[in-house]
């Protein structure tokens, strides 16, 4: 059953008093809470949307009580303004400010940050004795966001957590790491690593050291590979907070996992989705990135965190779910008309002006993704590349762009 306790406590910023719901996890929740209850290493049991359904009545129920006791004693605030709010109450609106930590719910930030400069967005949970952070990004934008933790809570950030490999989310890990964080993700985060980061691993320079060659905080830091693995779960639950990470399959790399807040039905996403012209597929599989997404829609979030662009609701995953669904229909379409691979790539911009008339999916399409991301879905269809001359100058830009934090929209 749900324990819900209100409170209140001054903001250190000045801001009034907020009312908060500490709602205790019901779903998946029935191991023993031993002493050290932070972190439970056990694999959880796969939910489905009816046991989710279970906790979304008995939640209801304590809301309702919420909003009684809102209108009652002024002090909590407007009603409008409650967090950390399961289900049916209102989570603060979906307003994008680039580089301001975003309070979506009691204890849990979203921080939409500037990718030319510091690369992915960010997310953490404050739980009663650590701050578990979401994707560290570059390390000019780990510092930064330690700043912005530092100035909301003292409590350490142990726990930083890589939604996949890239440059752009875990090459911070460093800086959280000298802060005395100890950087977590799947499994399959280290063998991509072990893949491309090969100057780590004692071969030739590979992906870090290139990005140092044009970031000095890279440069100035070092690659710290995450040392906590998880093959499918991880959950963080201290009673008051539960982050579930899980890993769906195959997306954006061979080695995403997605942060789930499942009291609160906020869902952190890495770049398994984005909101935004930024899906690089590169190290991917289009094919298979679909029916993770589908397992992802299959929490029913309230929010979605993405891993660049603004945040939204649970449509974000049905929209860059619906581009690739698109994106493989027309070129499957012409694969089956059996056209080479010189008039698919001629057939880029055609593709691209269809895909741009479909609202919801209009905002994935840019020029400078669109080659790639063809001749990806080509490949996973055929074995067959764009002819060699375009197929260097397209995913070599691409590949530049997405690294090096200069993937602008548009
Ligand atoms: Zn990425």
């Amino acid at each position: 059953m749900a324990i819900v306790a209100i409170g209140a406590r001054p903001k250190s910023n000045g801001a009034p008093l907020q009312a908060m719901i500490y709602s205790r996890p019901i779903i998946g929740c029935d191991e023993p809470v031993s002493a050290n209850r932070n972190l439970i290493l056990k694999p959880i049991e796969q939910k489905g949307p009816n046991m989710s359904s279970i906790s979304r009545r008995h939640i209801l129920k304590s809301s309702g009580a919420l909003l009684g006791l809102a209108a009652l004693h002024p002090e909590f605030g407007h009603v409008a303004e409650v967090v950390g709010a399961p289900n049916n109450m209102p989570l603060r609106p979906l307003v994008a400010e680039v580089g301001k930590p975003d309070l979506v719910a009691t204890d849990v930030y979203f921080h939409e940050t500037n990718l030319a400069t510091n690369g992915s967005n960010n997310g953490w949970v404050i739980f009663d004795d650590y701050v578990l952070v979401i994707d560290a990004s570059y390390p000019a934008g780990a510092q930064d966001i330690l700043g912005k933790i530092r100035a909301i809570t003292d409590k350490p950030v142990r726990f930083a957590f890589d939604t996949h490999h890239h440059g752009d989310h875990a090459y911070g890990n460093q800086v959280l790491v000298e802060g005395g964080a100890t950087a977590v993700g799947h499994t399959g985060v280290i063998e991509e690593m072990k893949r491309y980061e090969t100057g780590y691993y004692g071969g030739q320079p590979g992906r870090w050291e290139q990005t140092a060659n044009s970031r000095k905080d890279v440069k100035a830091s070092r690659l710290k590979p995450p040392s906590v693995l998880f093959p499918q779960e991880l959950i963080f639950d201290d009673g008051k907070h539960r982050v579930e990470l899980h890993h769906f399959g195959i997306a954006h790399t061979h080695g995403d996992a997605f942060a789930w807040l499942p009291n609160e039905r906020i869902l952190f996403t890495g770049d398994a989705c984005v909101a935004g012209p930024y899906n690089f597929v590169g190290d991917g599989n289009v094919e298979q990135w679909i029916t993770t997404l589908e397992a992802a829609r299959k929490l029913g979030a309230r929010v979605v965190c993405p891993g660049h662009g603004p945040r939204g609701d649970g449509d974000v995953l049905k929209n860059q779910q619906d581009f690739f669904k698109q994106l493989r229909d027309k070129v499957g379409a012409m694969v089956n008309a059996k056209k080479s691979p010189q008039q698919i790539h001629d057939s880029v911009e055609a593709i691209g002006a269809e895909l741009s008339s479909s609202s919801g999916v209009a905002r994935y399409v840019s020029k400078g993704s669109l080659p790639g991301q063809v001749e990806k879905v080509l490949v996973e269809m055929t074995g067959q590349k764009f002819p060699e001359q375009q197929k260097a100058s397209g995913s070599a830009r691409l590949w530049h762009a997405h690294h090096h934090g200069l993937d602008h929209p548009g």
